[in-house]
């Protein structure tokens, strides 16, 4: 066997995470390797919603421009409640197929000198200790090895990179079915996201994407017991709207777990979904997944090695702790029709409360703010 290729991190994963890593450190002189199973450009199962905090960590990474011009831009996100009650909250977002993102990034990554190496699984992991010296990858062809200071795991919801790294599985907490339609019966200026009776632990969207194809789907928290019923929730939903397929439904796994899942040991660190960073609830996490990439970088930059792994682990654990314990005490209350009808009232009523629902929504301000027995007593104190 050849010797292994030597890095400063090598990042395996190149979703939004991984190539907001890769950009970062390799903006930043870090000399990275990014490896992923797939060819470029490729799919990801997605509603394809880039809400206003993925839209500033686009832009940090210098590629909102390019993402927004492949997408479509909506102004609101509109919430319609299981007996027919309506809210509009100005989250302004853009949808963009996850072919395009995902192509956009990269290309950003490698424009900032990583090294992409395509059709690269990870297989292995040799270990010293808590010490990962190096990680073996199959390719059609072989069995290459990567040697690096540090490692970052960015392999979204699938669980066994995170066995083979030494972090444990984790479980899947959710999953999610999309298809693209043509859509009849809703305006083309929001994002809906509609709770349904028959769905009440999860939620139906409608997205209105570029060319006139809107991304539908509807996910269940706690996947497995309900998702045999979510087809028939789907098709009757994407009735409802007056829909019809032009790409048939696909559906995947969420991971929302952080930080009850480990996430960093030693020089080895997971960024994004590998981190059970996709939200509770709203199921939005390609925020952050860029996010915790652009973290992982700027701590690894300051602190190279296990130091700047640690300094991110205390670092993520501020940002999104408190946030995602909060999203999963709404998905709490979620089945709890007259209480979400209640918010929604105090939203529609109350622009400090609409003001304050949005920024949660958009990412962009903790949930704790909204979903938390002192956020909802506020709310509906009309406050
Ligand atoms: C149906 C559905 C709808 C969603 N809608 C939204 C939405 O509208 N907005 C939003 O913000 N979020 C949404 N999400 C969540 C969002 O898709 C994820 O949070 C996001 O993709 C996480 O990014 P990531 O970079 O961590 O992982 P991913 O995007 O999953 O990227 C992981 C990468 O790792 C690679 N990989 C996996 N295993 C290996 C391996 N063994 N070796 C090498 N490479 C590997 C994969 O090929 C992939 O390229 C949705 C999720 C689902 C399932």
């Amino acid at each position: 066997m050849s010797a292994p290729a030597h890095f400063d991190v090598a990042v395996i994963g190149a979703g939004p995470a991984g190539c907001a890593a890769a950009a970062a450190l390799a903006a930043g002189g870090a000399r990275v390797a990014l490896a992923d199973r797939a060819d470029f450009p490729r799919d990801k199962t997605c509603g394809d919603g880039l809400l206003p905090d993925a839209q500033g960590a686009l832009a940090e990474l210098g590629v909102l421009e390019a993402v927004a011009a492949t997408g479509a831009t909506v102004p609101t996100l509109a919430m319609r409640t299981a007996s027919g009650l309506h809210a509009r909250f100005p989250v302004p977002s853009v949808v963009a197929r996850r072919r395009d993102v995902d192509r956009i990034l990269l290309a950003r990554a490698v424009a900032a000198g990583a090294v992409f190496l395509p059709g690269h699984a990870l297989e292995q992991v040799t270990r010293v200790h808590d010490h990962v010296a190096t990680m073996q990858l199959a390719t059609a062809t072989g069995h290459p090895e990567l040697a690096a200071r540090t490692f970052l795991l960015a392999t979204g919801a699938a669980r066994r990179p995170r066995e083979l790294a030494g972090l444990g599985g984790g479980g899947v907490s959710a999953a999610a079915l999309r298809g693209y339609a043509a859509v009849a019966d809703l305006p083309g200026d929001e994002l809906l996201i509609a709770l349904l009776g028959e769905l009440p632990r999860g939620y139906a969207w409608a997205f209105p994407g570029p060319e006139g194809a809107w991304n539908v789907g509807c996910g269940v928290f706690a996947g497995a017991r309900q998702a045999p019923s979510l087809g028939k929730v789907h098709e009757r939903f994407l009735a409802s709207i007056g829909g019809t397929w032009r790409e048939p439904p696909q559906g995947a796994p969420l991971v929302t777990s952080f930080p009850a899942l480990a996430f960093a040991r030693g020089n080895l660190a997971a960024i994004g979904e590998a981190a059970g960073l996709t939200r509770p609830f709203s199921g939005a996490g390609i925020g952050p997944a860029l996010e915790s990439g652009i973290l992982a970088a700027r701590c690894l930059l300051g602190e190279p090695g296990a130091s700047g792994i640690a300094a991110y682990a205390r670092e993520l654990r501020r940002r999104y702790a408190g946030d995602l314990r909060a999203w999963r005490f709404g998905e709490q209350f979620l089945r709890v029709p007259r209480l979400v009808d209640a918010i929604v009232r105090r939203a529609n009523r109350f622009p400090g409360a609409l003001r304050r629902c949005a920024a949660v929504l958009g990412g962009t301000m903790s949930a704790s703010r909204v979903l938390s027995p002192w956020g909802l007593l506020r709310l509906i104190a009309g406050r």
